[in-house]
C-alpha cells in the first residue's frame, strides 16, 4: 500500500495508505466516545484505541445532516449498535457486480473500489453537498487542494465543494471530508505520505470521509505534479476508491511510476463512475 516518492529532490520515500476498512473505521468512530465504546466487544476495543487518532464523533441514529429515517434505524447493527439508514430515494446500496467494466479495463488491476464485509461498495449520498475542509495547511497549498476537489467534483459528479479552513469543531465533521495537514500514526512507516479513507457504515453508506497529508509532502507552490498528484489519490480514498496495480498509470496506482500522474486514467474514471452520482 506504498507508494514511492520519484521527486529527486526529496530523499524520503514515501506514499500512501488506505485505512478503508470499513468496519475498523466504523469502530476507530465509535472510539472516540466511551460511551459508545462499553458497547464494542471486548475483544475488538483494542483495535478501536488503535485507530483512535482523528476518529470522528459519532452523533447516534439521527443521522445528522442526512435526515435519516428513524424508523429503518433497527435493520441493521453493527457490534449491537443501531445504525441510520437513508430515507428512501435518498442513497441506496451498491454492489460492484453491477457495473461491469468496459472493454480493457479490469478489475483489480486498472481499479479497485472499497467493499465491505457485505460486499457492498463504499459510497457517498448524492443528495447533499459534501465539504471539502482543509486544516493547517501550508500557505499557497490551496489551489493545488481545489484542483484536486475539483478535478474529481467533475470526473464523479459528486457534489464536492471546498469549504476552506476548517475551524476546530469542524475536524472530523459528519457529512464533510476533512483534510489535515500534520503527524499520523501510520507516518512511523517513512515512506506513507499521506492515508485517506472513508467510515464506512454496512451497506457502503459514507457519511465521513478523511485526509492526512505529511508535512513536507505538499509544496506551497502550487502547480507542484507530485503535490497534486497525491492530494487526488488521498481524496480518492475519501471517496470509496482503492488501489489499482503498482506502477500503472492511474492516480490510484499503490506506487506510481517515475512521473507522478496528475491526469486520471481510464480505470480512474470508471472508479469514480462507480462511487459518483451519473
Ligand atoms: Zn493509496
Amino acid at each position: 500500500m506504498t507508494y514511492w516518492r520519484p521527486h529527486p529532490a526529496i530523499t524520503a520515500v514515501v506514499y500512501l495508505l488506505a485505512i478503508t476498512v470499513p468496519i475498523a473505521i466504523v469502530l476507530a468512530v465509535i472510539g472516540s466516545s466511551p460511551t459508545l465504546l462499553e458497547k464494542v466487544p471486548e475483544e475488538h476495543r483494542g483495535t478501536v484505541a488503535a485507530f483512535g487518532d482523528g476518529a470522528a464523533r459519532l452523533s447516534g441514529s439521527d443521522g445528522g445532516i442526512f435526515g435519516f429515517d428513524d424508523a429503518g434505524a433497527s435493520n441493521s447493527t453493527v457490534q449491537g449498535l443501531p445504525l441510520p439508514l437513508p430515507r428512501h430515494g435518498d442513497w441506496s446500496p451498491r454492489r460492484p457486480g453491477d457495473y461491469p467494466p468496459p472493454a480493457g479495463l479490469t478489475s483489480g488491476i486498472d481499479y479497485s473500489v472499497e467493499i465491505t464485509e457485505d460486499g457492498h461498495m463504499t459510497h457517498w449520498p448524492c443528495e447533499h453537498e459534501i465539504p471539502v475542509r482543509s486544516f493547517d495547511a501550508p500557505p499557497g497549498s490551496e489551489g493545488d487542494l481545489i484542483w484536486a476537489i475539483e478535478t474529481l467534483a467533475f470526473a464523479s459528479g459528486l457534489p464536492l465543494r471546498y469549504a476552506g479552513p476548517g475551524t476546530d469543531d469542524e475536524r472530523d465533521a459528519e457529512g464533510a471530508i476533512s483534510v489535515f495537514h500534520g503527524d499520523h500514526p501510520m507516518f512511523s512507516d517513512p515512506e506513507i505520505a499521506g492515508v485517506g479513507g472513508v467510515a464506512a457504515w454496512p451497506h457502503g453508506l459514507v457519511l465521513q470521509g478523511a485526509v492526512t497529508l505529511r508535512p513536507g509532502q505538499v509544496t506551497p507552490y502550487p502547480g507542484d505534479p507530485w503535490s497534486r498528484s497525491l492530494t487526488l489519490h488521498e481524496l480518492m480514498h475519501a471517496v470509496g476508491v482503492d488501489h489499482a496495480v503498482p506502477y500503472g498509470p492511474e492516480v490510484m496506482a499503490e506506487r506510481p511510476g517515475p512521473h507522478p500522474p496528475t491526469i486520471l486514467g481510464a480505470g480512474d474514471q470508471f472508479a469514480l463512475h462507480m462511487v459518483g452520482c451519473r
